[in-house]
Parts: C-alpha cells; structure tokens; sequence
C-alpha cells in the first residue's frame, strides 16, 4: 500500500518540462543582453539576517511588516528568507568593499524570493525575478541605461505592449516639504483610517497612496503629487532622464502617482506594465513586469560609502505566463527518432543513437523498446521532425529509410533513403528546419 501524498506548499510551484524551456529561454537573452550591457551576474545566498531588510526595505512596508519568511537559527539569530534582491545585492557589494576596487560596478541577479503574499494570478510566495543594479553614477545616462536594458528585454523576449511608467520622488530635500503637504491631505481621514493606514499616516505617509482602503480612494485621487514639489536638481534630472529617452526612440508615459511601495527610492522611479492594446490582460491586476529606480541613500544607510544606484527588478513568473499565452517560445525537439528490434542489431541501433547525440544531434529512441507503432507513437509525443526503423535490413544496407513526422494530414509519405556515411551531413541539415 502506497502511503499519504503530501502536496507542496502553498504558492509554491514547481517549474516543469515543458514550461521550463520558456524559463529557459528567457534566462538565455538575460545573460547575453545583460552581458553586452556591462552587467556581470552575482549570486547571493537566498537567506540574509532580518536586520537587512527591515533597514533597507522599510519597517512599516507590507513586505516587512506582514510578508518575510522569518525565522530564528539553531543559533537564534533572526534569518529571513530574501523578500527581494536589492538589499542584498548592497549588502554583498559593501560587505566585499567592491567600492575600493572599481568607482562603477553593475550587476544583474535572477533567482527565487520568498513574500507571504495573498495568492492570485501572477502572485505566488515564492517567485523568481530576474534583477539588475548600477553602482557609482549619479548621471540620468544611468538610469536610462537601466531603463534601456528592461525595453530591450522585453522586445527580445518578444513581449508586446509593456508601457513604460516614469516619475520622480526626488531626493531627501524634496521630501520634508512634499510629507508635509500630503499629511495634511489626509490627516481629515484619520479616523476612518485601518489600523494600518494609520500607521502608514504616522511613519510613511506615502505608503497610503498605494492604499487599497475604500475610504481613501477618493482622497488618493486628488492627493499632492510629488514630482511637483521636486528641488531643481532633481527636476533637471527628471528632464535629462527624458531627453535621453526621447532620443532612444523609447517611449513613456509619466505617471504622477507612481511612489512604489520600497522605502529607499529616490529621484527616477519606473514600471512597465503590461497594457495589450486589444483586449484583456492575460495577467488580470498582476500587469506590473518590472519595477524599478533610482536609491541613492541605499548603499550608505546600509553602513557602505556615498555610492549612488539605480536598478530594477523584474517578475518572470509573470513574463513566462505572457510568453505561454503567446505561444511564441519554441519548443525543443528531436530531430530523428529512432525505431528498434528485439534483434541482434538493437545494441548497433542504440550505439547509432548515442553515438549521435554526443556529436551534438538531437537524437531520440525509447529505451522501452516494444512494437514499431507504439514506438512511433512516443516520436509523435515528443514532436519528432523525422522517424527512421533500424532493423537487420538497414544494418545490412548501412542506410536508414527517413520519414518525414511533420506532414500534413492528408498529405502522402515522404521518406528518404540516408546512409550511415551520409547521416550527419543530412542531420546538419535537418535540425536547421526542424527544432
Ligand atoms: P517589487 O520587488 O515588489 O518591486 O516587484 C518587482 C516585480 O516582481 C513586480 O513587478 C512583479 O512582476 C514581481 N513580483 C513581486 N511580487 C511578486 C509575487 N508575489 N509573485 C510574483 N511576482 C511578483
């Protein structure tokens, strides 16, 4: 008897064949874009000390304050499960003095983070971003370098419709005044706040335009924007960010009331969002694909030197659901399987096989065996472009009879005779067509 099965946690997925190859397939153009923009991968380890994120992302933040997996070691330090990859890109660049080395440093991550979210589409409590950060250049070049890197991305995966969503917050002069005005925008409201938004209201009165309490929605709508109280120098880098842009043929749209929920963005923030032109979005109110920004305190504030950054991060679970739904990765696929014989040429049949895939070919049998049609039927499944026999007779004549699987439905055969010396040039040629 079989014992209980035991389910994997909740909004935790496993990524499996044949999805993965769209994962795959997306990681492949991140690690050569990326790699041509100047941007060398890290890895970091997927749990840091809680202090780090309670400092940088913010305490009275929803990912601090109700989402971290959090938990005490065997030595009973607080470790958390990294809710994102910013902090500790910053911890990692400061902890190996990266600053004493090189003045600019630019990095890119991908890996699992770890949020106790409420599941939807498009939002799970582990889930895989794909991140990049620049170190060391105050200059709106940086930023729209960033910027540039996420709208070749998405072009290069062959996302359509991602709008570009850009504001400032300015910098810590713009924000005493600007907290100012907006607390008295809602200080009316304070009662009919949630004990939360309360909280917000007290300690980080911009969280509250985020807010998704009904009795704040009208109040959020007329509330204070901050690009309108931005100091001149961050309103000349507001402009230089969008000359630039303009110059690079990529376009936006200015969005007063982005803000973001992190705590350690200043100046340039930015999403893109998924917005088809004709329809609904396969990804319903999980559109945001990429978020990101200018945090010019981050660094510092973390115990490092005055190292201005700006960087990104992007949600690929919800880019691998908008790839699937446009079916536009192409699968992988044998481009020969080959039938065998309980006979004495099944070792040479097998030896054929392997001897092939290791030159490089995309070779396929079922080491099951069995009847030539249930063999057929396994080519079939796994979308193979040609199927050949290889029994006494092609042992004998040292030539496979090939036939073509891709045919339409009612179209006649198509099989070709291909010798054993013959067999790799034509492979060559056939797996150009075929995967
Ligand atoms: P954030 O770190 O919150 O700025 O998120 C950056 C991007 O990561 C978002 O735009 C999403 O695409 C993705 N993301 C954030 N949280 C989740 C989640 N719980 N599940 C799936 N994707 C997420």
């Amino acid at each position: 008897m079989s014992g209980p099965k035991i389910a994997g946690v909740k909004g935790m997925n496993d990524l499996l064949p044949p999805q993965i190859e769209t994962w795959q397939f997306i990681e492949g153009i991140a690690r050569s874009l990326f790699g041509r923009y100047g941007f060398a991968e890290i890895r970091t380890p997927i749990v840091e000390h809680t202090e780090l994120f309670v400092r940088s992302v913010g305490e009275v933040t929803d990912i601090v304050g109700k989402e971290m997996y959090t938990f005490n070691d065997k030595g009973d330090r607080s470790i958390t499960m990294r809710p994102e990859g910013t902090a500790p890109a910053a911890r990692a660049y400061i902890e190996h003095g990266v600053a004493n080395t090189e003045p600019l440093t630019r990095w890119f991550y991908t890996g699992p983070m770890f949020r106790y979210e409420r599941m939807q589409t498009g939002r799970y409590r582990q889930f895989y971003q794909l991140g990049a950060e620049a170190y060391g250049s105050l200059d709106a070049a940086q930023d729209v370098e960033v910027i540039s890197l996420c709208a070749e991305f998405f072009k290069q995966v062959g996302v359509p419709d991602v709008v570009l969503h850009l504001n400032s917050l300015g910098d810590a002069s713009t924000r005493p005044a600007y907290l100012e005005a907006l607390k008295a925008h809602f200080a009316p409201l304070v009662e009919v706040m949630s004990a939360d938004a309360k909280l917000a209201f007290e300690r980080n009165t911009m969280r509250l335009l985020d807010s998704k309490e009904e009795a704040l929605q009208a109040a959020i709508k007329t509330a204070p924007a901050i690009i309108d109280f931005l100091d001149e120098g961050s309103k000349k880098h507001f402009d230089d960010v969008q000359r630039l842009l303009t110059k690079l043929g990529i376009g936006f749209e200015l969005d007063r009331r982005l803000v973001r929920g992190l705590d350690y963005y200043t100046r340039t923030t930015f999403e893109f969002i998924y917005q088809p032109k004709s329809g609904e979005s396969s990804l319903g109110r999980a559109g945001t694909v990429c978020g990101g920004g200018r945090y010019d305190r981050l660094v510092h504030e973390l115990g490092g030197p005055e190292k201005p950054a700006v960087g990104f991060a992007m949600g690929l679970d919800r880019l691998v659901m908008l790839l699937d739904s446009l079916k536009s990765v192409p699968r992988s696929a044998p481009t020969l399987f080959v039938g065998t014989f309980d006979g004495p040429e099944r070792d040479d049949a097998i030896a054929l096989v392997m001897a092939l895939r290791n030159e490089g070919f995309h070779v396929d049998f079922d080491p099951r065996g069995g009847k030539l049609n249930k063999q057929k039927e396994r080519a079939s499944k796994v979308n193979a472009a040609w199927f050949a026999a290889y029994g006494d007779a092609e042992h004998k004549a040292r030539t496979l009879k090939i036939d073509n699987m891709r045919l339409a439905k009612d179209a006649p055969r198509e099989q070709l005779d291909v010798s054993f010396d013959a067999l790799r040039a034509w492979l060559n040629g056939a797996s150009k067509g075929s995967s």
